[in-house]
């Protein structure tokens, strides 16, 4: 697909996608993107992120948890 940002080409990658959902932050892997190759703006098709919504809103593994610092700049 072409970026809506700089009209550059997009290609198909597997991302780090981080979600937000009830106040909880999850880092999710392997989701299926096209990113700008100009910009690196990413676009997510809307049945990918209807899936993570099932997902995390139902019983789901956790691969690992993640300490993450809080900094005031
Ligand atoms: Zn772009």
């Amino acid at each position: 697909m072409i970026c809506e940002f700089c009209g550059g080409n997009t290609e198909k990658h597997m991302v780090t996608k981080t979600h937000w959902l009830h106040s909880k932050l999850y880092f999710l892997e392997d989701v299926e993107s096209e990113v700008c190759r100009e910009c690196g703006e990413r676009y997510f098709q809307a049945k990918v992120l209807d899936k993570i919504d099932t997902l995390l809103q139902s019983e789901h593994k956790v691969e690992r948890h993640l300490q993450v610092e809080v900094i005031r700049v």
